[in-house]
């Protein structure tokens, strides 16, 4: 049987207890292809818990994760990077010892491991790559720059770049804009949809003048549960939403 609609995840009744403790709890969410999904929600809502589920970090107690159909729930976290899904943390992993471009080389997945190492070579098509993702995280002209010298916000991009290296088809930001200037929180809402163009992107975030540029839909949690969900204009309208907010 085939679904009525073809999402890229689809995740269902998802939940985990910590000592008893629901922190998620029969979560479901539906991720289009080449979106923009914003989790909002206050603090300890269970955001960042649910991206730790999806990507295998924390193992989840109930329900499932199918990515393109496949069930990823109990996989391997490295796994469930090679299938697809990339993940960004809140502190860069960068080498800040390495230049701008070494960053990008080594995370393409021909250089992974000792032999990958050894053997790696820097074809023309992976030289390529490493061009236009430059250009799509803004660093083109800072390909020999040492990522150690680089803004908070350019060091961010730099591991997002990363990231995009492995060519995931679905990209995980926890608090992107984090401790960003307003320049560059103005170009991370545009990079982010520049990199929504040929893959979905799941962005936990509090700044909702952020969510309303970036967001193509929201999903609004509170206490470990799904709150609202729909476009920015309909989940901002939201009386449980609005309440949940003043509350805070
Ligand atoms: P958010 O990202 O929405 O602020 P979190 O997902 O970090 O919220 O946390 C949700 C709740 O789950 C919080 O009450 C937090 O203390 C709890 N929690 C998260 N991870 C663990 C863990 N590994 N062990 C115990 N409790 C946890
Ligand atoms: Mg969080």
């Amino acid at each position: 049987m085939s679904t009525p609609k073809d999402y890229v995840l689809e995740v269902e009744d998802l939940g985990v207890s910590f000592d008893g403790f629901k922190a998620v709890d029969g979560f479901n969410f539906y991720l289009d292809a080449n979106t923009v999904h914003v989790i909002i929600g206050p603090n300890g809502a269970g955001k960042t818990t649910v991206l730790d589920l999806i990507c295998g970090k924390t193992k989840a107690t109930s329900g499932s994760v199918k990515f393109k159909g496949k069930e990823m729930r109990g996989m391997r976290e490295y796994r469930i990077v090679r299938a697809g899904i990339g993940r960004k943390f809140q502190n860069p992993s960068i080498y800040e010892n390495l230049t701008v471009l070494e960053n990008l080389e080594i995370s393409h997945p021909a250089g992974r491991g000792i032999f990958g190492c050894l053997l790696f070579r820097r074809t023309p098509a992976i030289q390529q790559q490493i061009e236009s993702t430059a250009a799509q995280i803004g660093l083109q002209d800072k390909l020999d720059t040492e990522a150690g010298i680089l803004s908070h916000g350019q060091k961010q991009w730099l591991e997002i770049g990363m990231l995009l290296m492995q060519e995931p088809e679905i990209i995980m930001l926890d608090e992107p804009v984090a401790g960003m200037s307003v320049r560059e929180r103005i170009e991370t809402a545009a990079l982010i949809r520049r990199i929504s163009a040929n893959r979905s992107v799941i962005v936990i975030e509090h700044d909702m003048e952020f969510v309303r540029e970036i967001a193509d839909r929201v999903t609004v949690m509170h206490l470990g549960q799904i709150l609202s969900e729909g476009s920015m204009e309909k989940v901002s309208a939201d009386p449980k939403v609005i309440e949940v907010y003043i509350g805070h």
